[in-house]
């Protein structure tokens, strides 16, 4: 069986483990916790970046910094993962969907503006496959309204979008290190951001409500309760797997572009004809091969191939059930405009095996399954 995904393991990810271990402190904040941090900052042109247990707790986090109040509203698409609009739903915000673009997946950025009433405090753009939204056009929006962006960025880390890094553009962005991201730690995420005077609350958010890391950084003489809090921050051991994979990022994204890029030139034969859509990238987009997709015609087209494909050992997957059509999304959220695309596009969607360690026969094989699929 070929899977749909399994964690990369690139080398050194036991030796710093075992150096975690050897140090004698597995909590958070020690020395892989920094490592990877400053690895980040550095490559990602960002002043402050924070590990976090998840991506979904930066998102919480984000929600919680930017201010967001029973009664907010915050604009998003409906194709996505629940998380996005979790996090703002836990703050008591109400969503406002919009629909995507079909060439990428992406929330449409001219129909944000028209979403927007006097209620509305935020944008959360999702960079869906690692392919950027239309910032330019977002950060406009939010300057002219006075609104919060931030980027849900879970699947574009050392993705960039006229050159910025993804999840450094807005007021927040939110990283994930799930073990089904293109770089992991199991689990675990980052919130990063640029303005300084996000930073103390951050801290005090991360560290259960306590200023515990200015007690460390010894700026004072014993950690108190100061604030709200929660526990955000991840144990070494987590820290130390993702440096291992951070430092081979090269290695990591090569292969996966290695294997997209197969993907993509073997299937174009079926794109020309017309039997499916490949993933498309606008100019304005370094994408980092988090995904490979295709679309078909429609919802059974996609059942007959998942189906013929599992008969001949191989795993694929789709996603998402769009949030507006599922019972939370109803209760918490609301449709802004019509459902053109979010609905069509994510029945049509079929994602094909991409990992570190798929091996590039396997790849051959899959393409060659699936050009000889007849029921396009
Ligand atoms: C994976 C993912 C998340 C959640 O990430 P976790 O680290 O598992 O919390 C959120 N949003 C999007 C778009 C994702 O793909």
């Amino acid at each position: 069986m070929i899977d749909f995904n399994r964690p990369a393991f690139v080398g050194k990810e036991l030796d710093y483990i075992k150096d975690a271990v050897q140090r004698g402190m597995l909590c958070g904040d020690g020395e892989y916790t920094k490592k990877c941090s400053a690895w980040m900052q550095e490559r990602f042109c960002v002043n402050h970046v924070m590990l976090t247990t998840s991506c979904t707790h930066a998102l919480e986090m984000a929600a919680y910094l930017a201010d967001i109040r029973p009664g907010d509203e915050v604009i998003m698409p409906s194709y996505t993962f629940v998380s996005t609009a979790d996090a703002f739903v836990l703050r008591g915000a109400k969503i406002v969907f919009v629909d995507i673009r079909p060439d990428t997946m992406n929330m449409d950025e001219k129909l944000i503006e028209q979403a927007v009433t006097p209620k509305t405090r935020a944008i959360v753009p999702v960079h869906y496959a690692g392919v950027a939204c239309e910032m330019d056009t977002i950060m406009d929006i939010a300057d002219k309204y006075g609104l919060k962006v931030i980027e849900d960025a879970a699947q574009g880390v050392d993705a960039f979008y006229k050159g910025r890094a993804l999840g450094t553009i807005g007021d927040f962005g939110c990283y994930s290190f799930h073990e089904t991201k293109n770089y992991t730690m199991g689990e675990g995420g980052a919130l990063l951001f640029q303005e300084e005077k996000y930073l103390d609350r951050a801290e005090v958010l991360r560290e259960k409500g306590t200023d515990r890391s200015k007690f460390f950084r010894g700026q004072v003489d014993k950690y108190r309760w100061v604030d709200y809090g929660s526990s955000y921050l991840p144990s070494e051991l987590n820290a130390a797997y993702l440096f291992a994979q951070l430092e081979a990022c090269e290695e990591i994204s090569g292969k996966r572009m290695e294997i997209y890029n197969y993907y993509h030139r073997n299937l174009a034969g079926l794109a020309r004809e017309g039997r499916i859509e490949q993933p498309f990238v606008p100019g304005a987009c370094t994408h980092n091969a988090h995904m490979y997709y295709i679309k078909v015609r429609d919802v059974g087209v996609r059942g007959r191939l998942i189906q013929y494909l599992r008969e001949r050992g191989i795993c694929s997957v789709f996603h998402y059930v769009p949030l507006h059509t599922a019972p939370a999304g109803q209760k918490f959220g609301r449709f802004a405009g019509e459902d053109v695309y979010t609905t069509r596009e994510s029945e049509r969607l079929l994602r094909l095996p991409m990992f570190y360690n798929l091996d590039m026969e396997d790849v051959k094989q899959i393409v060659d399954v699936i050009n000889k699929f007849d029921g396009f």
